[in-house]
């Protein structure tokens, strides 16, 4: 009998036992060398348990240094702990308006906003009237914050919410995620100081630091004794060396196991972990894929070996695409792209034939 093409490539030994704890989003139990910045992050949101305002606080650092997941960590143990407190966390890749992180803070105080027609000082309006009456503290995060620098509307938002607090005595707390520590200084001195009530930098990780976070990831991703020593080694030095950026490290691991099953070998070694260094993503991209549209991903794509002129990517796009598309259309969508950071443009002189847009990816 014909058998199953799925049950024929049966495996002598499985490597990986649970790689869901290689996932981006999953949060560990534990967050090795981020002890300080757990305890600061819950000193700032502390009164909050006696019904007070929270600190604002602001965190910074490089990416994959801990941000995110630290305040989520910290967040989930408050909810755990008291029901005091209600965390609205907004990414701000996905909602990259002031308009629309209006709205989703409204939505989850429970105010009821009309997707359209409903003016922002009117939301604000709704969203404070609920907080007032409601019996818990929001505190809302405002993750990929930089994200906002680039709308024209970002300080108006922040300069709302500080407002909210200041005037209103509304009683939330925020925090600010930034990859830039430079941030606060482009806004203007009332909100800075008080959005900076309290700031926390995310050092980036050491090698040595990213052995730990990966070896206990580890621990519950894999069967005992699969993974080899040195290939975490080598995945922590290559991720300290590009960035200190544990994001990209976990990465590597989940990939290095996969090419290790591939293999069918029954350990993940220094081989898999070479190969899998090999391949990596920069990791900004990754982190804004969900959020991109169709169009901007297919450019990311078509750029993904190496760079291009304007003229040439637009034409290459156009072949690659059923929809016509214009040029001007075209142009947006590398400015959007531009805007966050996923590419770089530069002006070229072109030999008696004017300029060209040379476009890279980061
Ligand atoms: P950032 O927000 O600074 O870009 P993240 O919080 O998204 O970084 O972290 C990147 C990845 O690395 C996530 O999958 C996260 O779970 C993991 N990570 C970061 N720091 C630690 C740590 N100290 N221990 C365990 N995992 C960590
Ligand atoms: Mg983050």
């Amino acid at each position: 009998m014909k058998q199953n093409i799925f049950a024929a490539k049966g495996r002598a030994k499985e490597l990986l036992k649970d790689e869901r704890y290689l996932y981006p989003e999953f949060i560990p139990e534990r967050l090795p060398h981020r002890d300080r910045e757990i305890e600061e992050l819950a000193f700032a949101l502390r009164p909050v348990l006696k019904g007070r305002k929270p600190e604002n606080v602001f965190v910074s650092g490089k990416t994959g240094t801990g941000k995110t997941v630290t305040v989520k960590y910290v967040l989930k143990e408050l909810a755990e702990y008291s029901d005091r407190a209600k965390s609205i966390f907004v990414n701000c890749f996905e909602f990259s308006s002031r308009h629309a992180i209006l709205s989703r803070i409204a939505n989850s105080v429970g105010a009821v906003v009309p997707r359209r027609g409903t003016g922002s000082d009117e939301v604000i309006e709704r969203m404070l009237a609920l907080i007032k009456k409601s019996d818990f503290t929001p505190i809302i995060v405002l993750d990929e914050a930089d994200q906002l620098l680039h709308e024209g509307e970002a300080s108006k938002l922040f300069y709302d919410l500080v407002r909210a607090i200041e005037r209103e005595k509304a009683r939330f707390g925020l925090v600010f995620i930034s990859n830039d520590s430079g941030l606060t200084a482009r806004l203007d001195e009332r909100v800075r100081s008080s959005l900076a009530e309290h700031s926390l930098v995310f050092e980036q990780y050491s090698a040595a630091q990213l052995e730990d976070i990966l070896s206990e990831r580890a621990e519950y991703a894999f069967f005992p004794n699969v993974l080899e020593k040195n290939a975490v080694g080598l995945i922590a030095a290559h991720a300290a060396r590009i960035g200190g950026d544990a994001r990209v490290a976990i990465d590597c691991l989940l990939k290095a196991a996969r090419a290790a099953e591939k293999e069918n070998s029954e350990k993940v070694a220094a081989e898999h972990a070479k190969k899998a260094i090999a391949g990596i993503q920069p990791a900004q991209g990754q982190k804004a894929l969900p959020f991109l549209s169709e169009q901007e991903k297919k450019i990311l794509v078509l750029l993904s070996e190496n760079q291009a002129s304007s003229g040439e990517l637009y034409n290459k796009f156009k072949r690659n695409s059923q929809q016509a598309i214009t040029l001007r259309r075209f142009r947006e969508i590398i400015n959007a792209l531009e805007a966050k950071h996923l590419v770089k443009t530069s002006l070229v002189s072109l030999k008696g034939r004017g300029r060209t847009r040379i476009i890279t990816k980061t």
